[in-house]
């Protein structure tokens, strides 16, 4: 449910209203925008089924909300939410790049990574210590040795860095290293993990699942959020679909969706999308002109030799060629890279 006052409604009638919802143990969510304020009540709707709050002062409508994410619902906060990494600013007027290896394997690869994809214009550096893979046999990461190196590259070149983590274990290690969790497709509905990520207070960016619905990746971010971390940037990163010429298929109407749905910022992750590095630059440019808030795109200093995801990896060049060709774009969006 959420309240609608009026346009430039007093104080006291907005706290006169937070106080009812409050006394019934509901929590009174306020978004204060411009003209107009919104209060968003969580929790058990029913308790304030006695109370008819459109006759108090200033209340202009309440309006029921169908849907069970609340905090994550553009309904409850219409202004979009900016996401701070570090000095970077994601759902702002700049078109976030995040680049890097799928894995950190030693420190010089991450290191020439760092440089190169900063050179290219990147904003942020990604790079996995805790690796999900499909086969129990595959490279699993370098785990702390890995996020130390990612702290390394950040103070050389003073790029934020994103880790996926995929344990407790892995969010008390990355707090010490990084500027933003990764939640992966894989983890998606991991709750726990998802309330101990929100705990953190650090941004978490919150991939799409395998087979996840729009509603259900929202309902995931609204875990965060609930533990009093709104920082949230989602990431549409290819759904599982009959098709196999691709990893998976990169569902672009994901972005209008949770633009219409939700205030969060969504950027797009065309490489595990695609899974084809010939496949990365369409795929960008797509999402970009679909309305993307940013970009996450897997880079390696020779793929051929990659210890993971070397088919969808972009050399440097063809990263830098990527940036360049994406600028004109972007300007067109009247954004900036
Ligand atoms: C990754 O970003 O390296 C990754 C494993 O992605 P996803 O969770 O989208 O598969
Ligand atoms: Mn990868």
């Amino acid at each position: 449910m959420i309240i609608v006052m009026k346009p430039k409604a007093k104080q006291e009638s907005i706290d006169r209203v937070r106080a009812i919802i409050e006394e019934k143990g509901l929590y009174a969510h306020i978004s204060a925008g411009h003209e107009v304020t919104i209060i968003g009540v969580v929790g058990d709707k029913t308790k304030l089924m006695d109370q008819n709050l459109e006759i108090y002062d200033e209340v202009d409508k309440i309006v029921a909300v169908t849907e069970s994410y609340k905090l994550a619902n553009k309904k409850f906060h219409p202004e979009p939410t900016q996401v701070k990494v570090g000095n970077i600013t994601i759902g702002g007027d700049t078109m976030v790049i995040m680049s890097g290896p799928c894995a950190v394997e030693n420190r010089q690869q991450l290191l020439t990574t760092a440089h190169a994809i900063k050179k290219a214009g990147a904003h942020i550096l990604r790079g996995g210590a805790y690796k999900p893979r499909t086969s129990p046999y595959a490279f699993q990461g370098l785990e702390e040795e890995g996020l130390s190196y990612m702290k390394e590259a950040r103070e050389e070149t003073g790029l934020p860095v994103v880790c996926e983590v995929t344990s407790l274990d892995a969010i008390e290690s990355a707090v010490k290293y990084v500027d933003m969790l990764q939640i992966g497709a894989r983890n998606m509905q991991n709750f726990y993990l998802l309330k101990e990520a929100g705990k953190t207070g650090l941004p978490v960016l919150l991939k799409r699942g395998l087979s996840a619905t729009i509603d259900e990746w929202l309902n995931a971010a609204e875990y965060i959020i609930a533990e009093g971390n709104p920082n949230v940037v989602l990431c549409e990163r290819g759904i599982r679909t009959f098709e196999t010429a691709t990893r998976n298929t990169l569902d672009i109407s994901a972005v209008p969706a949770i633009k219409s749905k939700s205030h969060l910022p969504i950027i797009v992750d065309p490489s595990h999308a695609a899974g084809v590095r010939a496949y990365v630059k369409s795929l960008s440019m797509a999402a970009v002109a679909a309305g993307a808030d940013g970009l996450m795109i897997e880079t390696h200093p020779d793929p051929s030799t990659a210890l993971s995801d070397g088919p969808q990896s972009l050399t440097f060049d063809q990263f830098e060629n990527l940036t360049g060709e994406l600028g004109p774009l972007v300007k067109l969006l009247g954004k900036s890279l």
